[in-house]
């Protein structure tokens, strides 16, 4: 059977790899001229021409132990360094407040009310619900964990990984939660599972599109899908830009409402449960700066989002990621949400470089001034599980033609880990 895979993001990639790997025969298409989608590392030197680079999209990888994505990296032969155990905080009424790198260091923590802490602490003690029917985000930490800390702790959190406030968002849109609750508790599925570390490859996070292309027959880059027809025997024609192909299956890897618009002619209900996906974009302001204790020896810190909104808060990639600035710069990368799901308190402002070096020096108010800076614009970059989310994939993949599927983070979970434990699943049920 030969397989196209439309889509050369790490999912396309990925899912490339696991057919290859079984002795399928394999073909990519990516639209633009590299491969990667939001997994590439974009090299940046300094002003005086110093090696360094950032990410496009995700700074790192949580890996644990023997788990698939540990497994994957080994049989790829790409090593990974871990930064080690730095501080985090959260900015929260004009501080920043650290975050105990151990639970049992929240009770003494300045992060939530006694009445949350005690409620916390009868999470283990709360009844596990069936996983249908679909449960609000929210209302899902509120069960388990308390109100207090649905409200407290939960909303820079979810900022900090799906840059969209969590009152908009469905159980599914972090699905290890409810993969925790099956072990009876969050407590004991965090217990069961294991510690992740964040881990970056050597090379930066685009090591991982790169080794995977490498390992593949053909990639063809700078080829957008934009039409996919029926042809006789349950084969499929699938014309691209300047290049056309007829084979057995179609893998579109691609965000829902790209996928939306190849899917409509060959099934409505598909294309329209895909279109119904929405997505959140999000800005990113890289700057390079003199070095700033006790920051640049930690993770980052993220905002409470009633004292920054749409500020989300800041990563420190030169402490997550060594190489990617010489050792006498600290690298700091801002994320701006989207106006229109924050309540951005002034949606006129231009959130330029000024806007967000004033929120920056607001929380580290001895912040130099920048030796660089660099904005990164991510229209439509995360997908949104709001609550029907469930529904809507299931429907999506459920009535697609016999043949032709759809694998996207929107259907596995937001992150790099969701889509390589998602696809190992998908290629096991697959025989
Ligand atoms: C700013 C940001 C930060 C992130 N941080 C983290 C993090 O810290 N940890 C983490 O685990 N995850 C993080 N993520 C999420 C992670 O990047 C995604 O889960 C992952 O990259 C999704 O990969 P994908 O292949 O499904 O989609 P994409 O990366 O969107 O790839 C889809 C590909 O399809 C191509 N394409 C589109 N249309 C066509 C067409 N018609 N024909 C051919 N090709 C087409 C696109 O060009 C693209 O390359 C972050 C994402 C962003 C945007």
């Amino acid at each position: 059977m030969t397989t196209l895979i439309l889509g050369g993001g790490i999912t396309g990639l990925l899912a490339a790899w696991h057919l290859n790997e079984r002795g399928e025969s394999v073909e990519v298409w990516e639209a633009e001229p590299r491969i990667g989608g939001w997994v590439q590392t974009l090299t940046w030197p300094t002003e005086e021409g110093r090696p360094g680079r950032l990410e496009k999209g995700p700074q790192g990888i949580l890996v644990r132990a023997e788990s698939p994505a540990d497994k994957l990296f080994k049989k790829l032969d790409l090593p990974l360094k871990s930064p080690g155990k730095g501080a985090r905080w959260v900015g929260k009424k004009g501080r920043l407040i650290p975050v105990p790198a151990h639970p049992v260091g929240l009770m003494t923590s300045a992060l939530m009310s006694w009445s949350t802490k005690f409620r916390m602490c009868l999470e283990p003690f709360q009844p596990v619900r069936p996983a249908e029917p679909e449960e609000g985000l929210s209302d899902f930490i509120a069960r388990r964990a308390g109100r207090g800390m649905a409200e407290e702790l939960l909303p820079p959190m979810v900022a900090g990984i799906l840059a969209t406030p969590p009152h908009l968002l469905s159980i599914d849109a972090i699905p290890l939660l409810r993969k925790w609750e099956s072990h009876g508790s969050l407590f004991n599925g965090v217990r069961k599972s294991g510690i992740s570390h964040l881990m970056v490859p050597e090379g930066g996070m685009g090591a991982l599109s790169i080794r995977l292309a490498e390992r593949l027959p053909l990639v063809r880059t700078g080829l957008r899908a934009n039409r996919i027809e029926a042809q006789a025997e349950g084969r499929w024609l699938v014309h691209g830009t300047a290049h056309s192909l007829v084979v057995d299956r179609v893998i579109l890897a691609l965000p829902a409402f790209e996928a939306a618009k190849l899917v409509a002619p060959l099934s409505a209900d598909s294309a329209e449960a895909l279109a119904a996906i929405p997505y959140t974009s999000v800005k990113l302001w890289n700057s390079r700066h003199a070095i700033l204790p006790p920051y640049h020896d930690g993770f980052g810190f993220l905002i409470d989002p009633p004292s920054g909104r749409p500020y989300l808060g800041t990563l420190v990639p030169s402490w997550i990621d060594k190489d990617c600035a010489p050792s006498d710069r600290m690298q700091l990368r801002s994320f701006i949400g989207d106006s229109t799901l924050w309540e951005d308190p002034h949606p006129e402002e231009a959130k330029d470089w000024a806007w967000t070096e004033r929120r920056l020096k607001q929380w580290l108010p001895s912040l130099s001034a920048p030796f660089q800076i660099r904005e990164e614009l991510c229209p439509h970059a995360i997908p949104r599980a709001e609550l029907g989310h469930r529904t809507r994939v299931r429907t999506a993949v459920e009535a697609l033609p016999t043949h032709i599927d759809w694998l996207s983070n929107a259907r596995f979970g937001p992150g790099v880990r969701d889509v390589i434990e998602g696809l190992e699943e998908w290629v096991e049920q697959r025989g």
